[in-house]
C-alpha cells in the first residue's frame, strides 16, 4: 500500500468529517483502491477522528466479491495497520462495486434534502446538469444497496444521489473526489427557512424538576419553532441514522402534556424512549443523558428539514424499512462502536 494515497484518504477524511453538514457521527466513509485491496473506514468510527485514530482495513476485493455473492453482510474483521481488529464499514460493498480509486460516501444535509422530496429526482436534474450522476431508489443499506449501485455502475456515474439516505461521490484520487464534492455541495446550496426565537420561559417552566433540559445547541429550536418544520420532523424517518439514533419520528408536546406524558405516549406508539421532544412554536427539549452522537443526528435533522420547501410533499422510509434499520444487527454494532467513545 502507498502510503502517500492512505494519508491524503485519511486527511481527507479527516476534513470531511468535521464538518456537521457531511457527516454525523459514525456516518459516512471513505476508501480507496489499491491493487486487490478495498481501503475502508472500520465501521462506527467517526470521520472526524480520522488524523488521530487508524480507523482504515484493508479488505481484500476477492473477500467482498464472495459476500456480495452470498449476499452475507456479515464482514469478518480486518486488522488496521496498527493491528487492531475491527469489522470494515457497512458500506464496504458499495465503495467496492463503483470503478473509481477514491469513494467518498456522506450524509450531507443539502443532498438528503433534495433526496427526500417526492420530486427530488426531478428538481436535481437542472441542478446537477453536466455531472454524470445517477438516482439510487431507496434501498436498505450495506449489501442490498451495493447490488442496487451495481446495477447502475456500468454508466460510471461519478455522483450517486442516494434517495432518503445521502451523497457518494468517486474519483480517480482524492483531490478529484473532493473536488467533485464541492462541486455538488456548492450547487445544491440552495435556501433554508429562518425561525422565530424559542420561548425560554415556557420551556424552563416544563423541563423543571423532570430528567429533560433545554436543548443547548440555539439552531436546534428551529425545529419546534417553525411549525412547517416541526410538522415535517414529526411525519416519520427521512434518512436511516435518524430512526437508528434518534427514533422513527419526533415526538411532539400536545399543549395538554406534561415531558412526561408526551414522551409516554411516543414509547406506547414507537416502542422507543424519545431523546428530545419538540414543544411547537417553543423549542426541542432534550433527555439530559442525550449523547453527542444523538445531537448530531438531531441537528442534522433539523438542517435536513429547515431546506424541505413548504408545501414540497416529502417521502418518508416505510414503516418495515425503518423496523429493518432497527433491528439491524450489522447496525447495532455500529451504534456500539460509536457510543462506546462517547
Ligand atoms: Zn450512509
Amino acid at each position: 500500500m502507498a502510503n502517500e494515497s492512505l494519508r491524503e484518504l485519511t486527511e481527507l477524511s479527516a476534513r470531511i468529517g468535521s464538518n456537521l453538514d457531511l457527516v454525523q457521527a459514525g456516518g459516512g466513509n471513505t476508501s480507496i483502491k489499491e491493487a486487490d485491496t478495498l481501503w475502508v473506514k472500520a465501521s462506527g468510527k467517526w470521520l472526524a477522528r480520522a488524523a488521530q485514530e487508524d480507523m482504515f482495513l484493508p479488505v481484500p476485493t476477492a473477500d467482498i466479491d464472495r459476500q456480495l455473492k452470498a449476499e452475507d453482510e456479515k464482514f469478518p474483521d480486518y486488522r488496521t495497520r496498527e493491528g487492531v481488529a475491527l469489522r470494515p464499514s457497512v458500506e464496504t460493498a458499495v465503495h467496492a462495486v463503483l470503478p473509481q480509486r477514491v469513494i467518498i460516501h456522506v450524509h450531507s444535509v443539502r443532498t438528503i434534502a433534495w433526496a427526500a422530496q417526492a420530486n427530488g429526482k426531478e428538481g436535481l436534474t437542472p441542478l446537477l446538469a453536466g455531472l454524470k450522476w445517477s438516482w439510487i431508489p431507496y434501498t436498505h443499506p450495506g449489501i442490498p444497496l451495493a447490488i442496487r449501485i451495481q446495477e447502475e455502475a456500468q454508466k460510471r456515474p461519478d455522483v450517486l444521489i442516494l434517495q432518503n439516505h445521502g451523497l457518494v461521490v468517486a474519483g480517480d484520487d482524492c483531490a478529484a473526489a473532493e473536488t467533485l464534492l464541492g462541486e455538488v455541495e456548492r450547487r445544491l446550496t440552495g435556501s433554508s427557512r429562518s425561525a422565530s426565537t424559542p420561548d425560554t420561559e415556557r420551556l424552563r417552566r416544563l423541563v423543571d424538576g423532570s430528567e429533560w433540559e433545554i436543548a443547548h445547541a440555539a439552531e436546534a429550536h428551529d425545529l419546534a419553532t417553525d411549525i412547517v418544520s416541526c410538522a415535517i420532523a414529526q411525519g416519520g424517518t427521512i434518512f436511516p441514522d435518524q430512526c437508528v439514533y434518534l427514533g422513527p419520528a419526533a415526538a411532539v408536546v400536545e399543549a395538554y402534556e406534561t415531558l412526561a406524558e408526551a414522551a409516554q405516549r411516543y414509547q406506547a406508539r414507537y416502542n422507543f424512549a424519545p431523546l428530545f421532544l419538540l414543544v411547537a412554536g417553543a423549542g426541542v427539549v432534550t433527555k439530559r443523558e442525550m449523547n453527542r452522537a444523538a445531537y448530531e443526528l438531531l441537528l442534522c435533522l433539523k438542517r435536513v428539514i429547515e431546506r424541505i420547501p413548504t408545501n414540497e410533499p416529502v417521502t418518508y422510509l416505510p414503516a418495515d424499512q425503518v423496523a429493518r434499520l432497527m433491528n439491524w444487527d450489522a447496525e447495532k454494532y455500529r451504534i456500539a462502536m460509536a457510543k462506546a467513545k462517547n
